[in-house]
């Protein structure tokens, strides 16, 4: 049986909401989530993200990042301990992207598989091009690592599939998941930040590529369709509320 644990990784305040959707009319801040997620699979185990620093716990008013206020009520390290995991156990990490938002904790999964699409790998330890965040996943450098070019099949059963959707970072993923009871899920990622934006295709003026952002958002509604899925969009806030939240689980 297949269990899949949200975790809490941190609150988001946009201060800016117009700069998450070009063209809107909206302004004003906005609230985000910033689930991570922690599969468990008679295969191995599969980290999804690793939010925002447990070190910003230190930081009661937080810290603001451009036009993101962030804050972190809860750390991640307790919650996996919560239910009895080290990070040391976790078998395989993942980035959707390496935004700051999502790499906050990565160090700690330094000893599993990693698996990033290529172009973002590229970016990611490119002593040129890498971003300001790179501290937070460095010790990933010496990680064995699966280098992706398109989508991936872990296990080879379909129940967790890596879906290239480039746009907001060049090596953006998504993640399928196929739960027995819940069914086929998809976690996007930053494709779109909440569900406004990803049914008006509003896209952040942040993006690397419009047009891929376009085509992913296209890509991500066809599997939603084909796979009768539903759809968790990462930062979706009202989304997030109704989520079950580790140490409970999907299976
Ligand atoms: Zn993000």
């Amino acid at each position: 049986m297949i269990k899949l644990y949200v975790l809490y990784a941190g609150d988001i305040i946009c201060k800016d909401v117009s700069q998450l959707n070009e063209g809107s009319l909206q302004s004003g801040e906005m609230a985000l989530a910033n689930p991570i997620f922690l599969i468990q699979h008679p295969k191995g185990s599969v980290m999804w993200d690793a939010g925002l620093s447990d070190n910003l716990i230190n930081q009661k008013e937080g810290m603001d990042a451009w036009i993101f206020h962030l804050t972190m009520s809860k750390t991640v390290i307790s919650q996996l301990e919560s239910i009895g995991v080290h990070p040391s156990d976790v078998d395989y990490f993942a980035f959707s992207h390496i935004h700051n938002d999502h790499t906050g904790n990565a160090n700690y999964f330094k000893s599993a598989k990693l698996i990033m699409q290529e172009k973002e790998y590229d970016i990611a330890f490119s002593p040129n091009k890498r971003p300001f965040n790179y501290d937070d996943y460095k010790e990933l450098e010496n990680s064995e690592v699966i280098k992706l070019n398109g989508d991936y099949d872990l296990f080879g059963d379909g129940t967790v599939q890596f879906i290239a959707t480039p746009g907001h970072t060049e090596g953006h993923q998504s993640l399928l998941l196929k739960l027995e009871n819940t069914g086929a899920l998809l976690i996007s990622g930053d494709i779109a930040y909440y569900k406004e934006n990803y049914q008006n295709k509003g896209i952040p003026t942040f993006n690397a590529s419009k047009k891929d952002s376009l085509a992913s958002i296209e890509k991500i509604k066809k599997m939603v369709a084909n796979n009768n899925a539903q759809l968790w969009i990462q930062h979706d806030k009202e989304n997030f509320e109704t989520l079950k939240i580790c140490p409970n689980y999907y299976d």
